[in-house]
């Protein structure tokens, strides 16, 4: 139906219809840990109105705001399920809208289409839509079941984590497992298998997450990269938390998710995805 200008105009109309908004920052607005929705105000216009899809009968809206007051990183931990898909879809195609302005083929201006799911040059007619940056998100574990966790100097204090890297052009998602953990703390893996996926619009990746083996123990922290990284058994890491040596991201991202399964003895894609 978003294919239909006057489908989407009435679903504006529509007396469900809601509006989500998200800032230049990717900030939403939030009210006891569920996302605010507003009713319509205004006409609608397809430049900045753009329709996410239906919950059941109320068509979902949108837009870019001035500001929010939650950052999506911040407030992902509490939003239930269906509110943490709905923010990660918002805030993704409002990042998106503010970037893609311009035809990437022709640099002539481009339109929203598709009710804003694509953007269309009248110049070249070339359809444009949001991309996602592919990236991997990697568990490694050594012959005595211990996990590799590093830290980003970039990263708050205390903070450490899998590894993860951006995919490059022409490399399987294999490749940069390789690729990347070689070139962070110089281990050859084996055994690479998947886990699962969780979208990451900060501010477009989709994170694909795998399971390997470190062939060897020994690590060389790229440096600038990497300003830790080192084994952990399950009792070191339940220490170093409790201590506070040691923090975790945050609960909803997957790599959280991939410590929690390894902790808890069970490195699926069942307990992770
Ligand atoms: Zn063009």
């Amino acid at each position: 139906m978003r294919g239909d200008p006057s489908w989407v105009a009435a679903a504006w109309t529509h007396p469900l219809a809601q509006v989500v908004g998200v800032d230049a920052e990717g900030r939403l607005n939030t009210s006891a840990s569920r996302i605010v929705m507003l009713a319509p105000t205004g006409s609608y216009d397809p430049q900045v109105h753009h329709l996410i899809g239906t919950l059941g009968e109320a068509p979902v809206f949108a837009t870019l705001i001035e500001a929010g007051d939650s950052g999506l990183r911040t407030v992902m931990d509490s939003l239930p399920d269906a509110d943490l898909q709905l923010a990660l879809t918002a805030v993704g195609l409002i990042g998106w809208h503010r970037v893609a302005g311009f035809c990437p083929n022709c640099g002539s201006v481009t339109n929203p289409s598709a009710g804003g799911l694509a953007r269309r040059c009248p110049s070249c007619g070339l359809e444009d839509y949001p991309r996602s940056d592919a990236a991997v998100i990697v568990a490694i574990t050594d012959s005595a079941d211990r996990l590799l966790l590093a830290r980003q100097p970039t990263w708050p204090p205390r903070r450490y984590s899998v590894l993860a890297g951006f995919a490059e052009v022409g490399e399987s998602l294999e490749q940069v497992v390789h690729r990347e953990v070689g070139e962070e703390v110089g281990l050859e893996l084996t055994g690479i298998r998947y886990l699962g996926s969780q979208p990451w619009p900060f501010p477009r990746s989709l994170m694909v997450a795998f399971a390997a083996s470190a062939l060897g123990t020994e690590l060389h922290p790229a440096a600038g990269e990497i300003e830790d990284a080192g084994w952990f058994s399950r009792a070191e890491l339940l220490t170093a938390l409790e201590s506070g040596v040691v923090q975790l991201p945050a609960s909803a991202s997957i790599s959280r998710r991939m410590i929690q399964a390894w902790l808890a003895g069970d490195l699926s894609a069942e307990s992770v995805g």
